[in-house]
């Protein structure tokens, strides 16, 4: 079965089958604030060894999305380290970016700008290619979808090798905005991603090193 193009750059997580959370001190904002929800994250999220492919250990976050209180928990953590902002706007990447993102919007008070695969948005669009291990994939943007200068908040599920969050970031500069924090309920640390977002403020709320 061919895999879901929102996992078609999972390979680049394959190289370490480590399933240990670790909480650094440095991720969060308020480690004895936050470990409780770390902890029920790492009891929730189920580790699927070898899907989509052989190698790929997947972290599947659907579990969060039933618990209605964590997600919402997960919500408030992640507006929370962003509350004094003066974020504008909260990004999500599709798929799994829209389970969570417009409930950080919500808490925040503000928009959700959905970023999508290709096709997908009815009106003009900008769009960005990035490279997967085999391939190329893309996302596209409103053009209008936001204003020059404003506070963008860019969140996803998982950061993994960084790829898919360097491209949205990419792609929401091309509509003029600054997005300031990149925020994730996961972070395979050891891939680190992070370092493809320099500048911005990346917080997770579970790491795995
Ligand atoms: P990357 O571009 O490598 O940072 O990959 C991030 C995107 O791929 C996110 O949208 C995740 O949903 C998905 N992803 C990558 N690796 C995994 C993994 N091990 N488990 C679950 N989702 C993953």
């Amino acid at each position: 079965m061919a895999a879901l193009p929102e996992t078609q750059n999972l390979p680049n997580a394959a190289t370490s089958k480590n399933t240990e959370p670790s909480q650094n001190a440095e991720t969060f904002a308020s480690l004895s604030e936050l470990a409780p929800l770390s902890e029920r994250l790492a009891a929730t999220i189920r580790t699927v060894e070898d899907f989509p492919r052989p190698g790929i250990s997947f972290k599947d976050i659907t579990p969060v999305c039933t618990d209605i209180g964590l997600l919402g928990d997960c919500a408030r953590a992640l507006a929370r380290k962003w509350e004094s902002a003066e974020v504008k706007a909260v990004a999500g990447i599709e798929a799994r970016g829209f389970f969570l993102g417009p409930l950080v919007a919500m808490q925040l008070s503000v928009g959700f700008l959905p970023i999508r695969k290709p096709g997908k948005l009815p009106r003009e669009t900008l769009s960005v290619s990035y490279e997967l291990e085999y391939g190329t994939d893309s996302l596209e943007i409103h053009r209008d979808a936001a204003c020059g200068g404003q506070n963008i908040l860019l969140i996803d599920d998982l950061l993994a090798t960084g790829g898919t969050a360097e491209a949205a970031v990419s792609l929401l500069e091309q509509t003029g905005a600054k997005v300031i924090g990149c925020g994730f309920i996961v972070e395979l640390g050891f891939l680190e991603g992070a370092a493809r977002l320099p500048g911005r403020e990346v917080f997770s709320l579970l790491r795995y090193d």
